[in-house]
């Protein structure tokens, strides 16, 4: 079989990490030293972006540079090259002849122009026998691409993956547009089915959605991966940057063995487990990655990721955090399928945790409230109880749930307030404690509150749930929004002397408690803590 890396002077197998350039400034040899400093194995030159052939021609030819990718897309296949196919094909055997690597081309130009194959096949190697009179031809390789941009071919990514490896001695590139994490994981499974095949292959879910994919692209034996020198030069959406695929996501230490975790929520974007969960990998030695998983915000499109999976256990997904919408729906979809939930989390009805055992059972558990007590004891001193301590929980969501849970477990005599008051019943009622009118949060007396509302954040943010009148010196308050740190809670809370307590603390606790159930030894708190104080700069 011809080399797969022809301008590589290894000889081991592993993923590559390719950085396209779509600028002509700075310097094309100035961008190629960042993206080989940032961790890029090679570049991937957008002819049809930079658009100055006379640049791409000087910098092919400086003596020392790295493998690259030539790549001359055209509108028509979302790039931006509008000149003939006559003028593509022959700037394409032109640059090509100066052997950058690769060459790629979509198929449905490879398939309609027998001109395209005809020179292509002159400055290509597609293995098979070679004429003798052909030896000393340029050896690129081919890269023959599909780019489904509609999201209708991402039901199942493998139809196209055989379609391009039809095309023999070409490594295959499948490009989807993914419209949730269900797509990302579909894309890994049709690699990973097709790995035994020896042929090499390239398969991408493109949006925030199919991130996993570029990520996870190394443990399931895709020939290279995309990510951008910084967001400005992302050449499709979804793209991470070389830094943050290589300092967040650890691209160099993920294997096939690699376990799989990952956020589960609608949206995630804004998450910082990741940054969080694999530092905690890192520290800790763990094999391990973590990962955004964006899942449409229904009970059907839970279950449809959750389902696929429950049945692809080779994706290694073995734990799962599960955020805003999907903590009832995946206590929901526990309850169907006949599988555990903690006596806690079913008491507290949400789910926060999803833990796969060695037998491939799956189990709900909540550590929302184990991360909020100990964010309060950190706060009131290990030697202060809760027990018989007043509690005013603001919210009847999936956090307030497990908080007021937590809060009862430890002996606090707990009342809820929400907005929607036949959420606060329906919680206390479930919970066995008070519930108020949200209107009576203005008299709040208690002497510990903790705010569950999303008041504070996105859109709320500047916000508070409380009127500043209420809060008083003695109370110890605890906002559980942690974007922005401090809110506008906290700010009035330390104002009237009250002890102010950042929902980063119950977030790292939260996630200490998740990493403890998962890897089943002690988080390391520092390194995790670091990570994300790190993610603000
Ligand atoms: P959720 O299930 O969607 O519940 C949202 C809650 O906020 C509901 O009680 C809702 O009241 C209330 N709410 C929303 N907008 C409001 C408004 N304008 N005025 C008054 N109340 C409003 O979400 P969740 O999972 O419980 O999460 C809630 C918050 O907790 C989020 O900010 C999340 O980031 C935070 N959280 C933090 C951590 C951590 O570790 N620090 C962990 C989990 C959650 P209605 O019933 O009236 O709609």
């Amino acid at each position: 079989m011809a080399n797969p890396h022809p301008a590589d002077t290894t000889t081991t197998r592993r993923t590559l990490l390719a950085a396209p350039l779509v600028h002509i400034h700075p310097p094309l040899t100035e961008q190629v030293q960042r993206a080989l400093a940032d961790g890029a194995d090679l570049v991937e030159l957008r002819a049809d972006c930079i658009d100055d052939s006379g640049a791409i021609e000087d910098f092919l030819r400086a003596p020392s540079r790295p493998p690259c990718i030539l790549t001359l897309r055209s509108a028509a296949e979302g790039g931006r090259f509008d000149g003939t196919d006559a003028d593509r094909i022959a700037l394409m055997e032109r640059l090509g002849l100066l052997i950058p690597g690769y060459i790629d081309v979509e198929l449905d130009t490879w398939n309609r122009s027998a001109n395209l194959r005809q020179k292509l096949g002159l400055v290509c190697d597609m293995g098979g026998p070679q004429p003798l009179h052909a030896l000393d031809r340029p050896r690129n390789r081919l890269i023959l691409s599909r780019h489904d941009w509609t999201g209708a071919r991402s039901d199942d990514p493998g139809r196209t993956i055989d379609e391009l490896l039809n095309i023999q001695g070409a490594i295959a590139k499948a490009a989807f547009t993914a419209r949730d994490a269900t797509d990302a994981l579909r894309v890994l499974a049709a690699l990973h089915a097709r790995r035994g095949t020896g042929r090499e292959m390239i398969a991408i879910a493109m949006g925030e959605a199919g991130i996993a994919s570029r990520v996870l692209a190394g443990k399931f034996g895709g020939f290279l991966s995309f990510a951008a020198l910084d967001q400005s030069a992302a050449s499709a959406p979804g793209q991470l940057t070389l830094r943050r695929m290589g300092d967040v996501y650890r691209w160099n230490s993920i294997r096939a063995a690699s376990r799989v975790f990952g956020v589960v929520g609608w949206p995630v974007s804004h998450s910082r487990s990741p940054q969080v969960h694999n530092a905690g990998f890192d520290a800790a030695a763990t094999d391990a990655v973590y990962v955004p998983l964006p899942v449409e915000p229904t009970q059907a499109a839970f279950d449809r990721f959750a389902d696929y999976v429950d049945v692809h256990p080779e994706l290694d997904i073995s734990g799962l955090s599960i955020t805003i919408p999907h903590k009832p729906h995946a206590l929901r979809w526990l309850l169907d399928r006949g599988y555990e939930i903690s006596t806690f989390a079913q008491r507290a009805g949400a789910v926060n945790t999803l833990s796969r055992a060695a037998d491939g059972r799956w189990r709900g558990d909540n550590t929302d409230g184990v991360g909020a007590v100990a964010a309060l004891r950190a706060s009131l001193g290990a030697a202060a109880s809760l027990a018989g301590a007043r509690a005013a929980v603001l919210g009847a969501g999936g956090a307030a749930r497990g908080v007021a849970a937590a809060l009862l477990a430890e002996g606090a005599h707990v009342t809820i307030y929400n907005r929607t008051h036949t959420a606060a019943d329906a919680l206390s009622a479930d919970l066995g404690c008070a519930s108020q009118s949200w209107e009576e949060r203005d008299r709040i007396s208690a002497s510990i509150i903790v705010n569950c509302t999303s008041v504070g954040m996105g859109a709320a943010a500047g916000e508070s749930p409380l009127p500043a009148g209420a809060l008083r010196a003695g109370m110890t308050v605890l906002d559980t929004v942690y974007s922005p740190r401090r809110t506008a809670l906290l700010r009035d809370a330390g104002a009237a002397g009250a002890a102010a307590i950042e929902g980063t603390e119950m977030f790292l606790e939260q996630a200490a408690a998740q990493f403890e159930l998962w890897i089943g030894q002690p988080a390391p708190r520092q390194a995790m803590r670091q990570a994300f104080e790190q993610s603000w700069t």
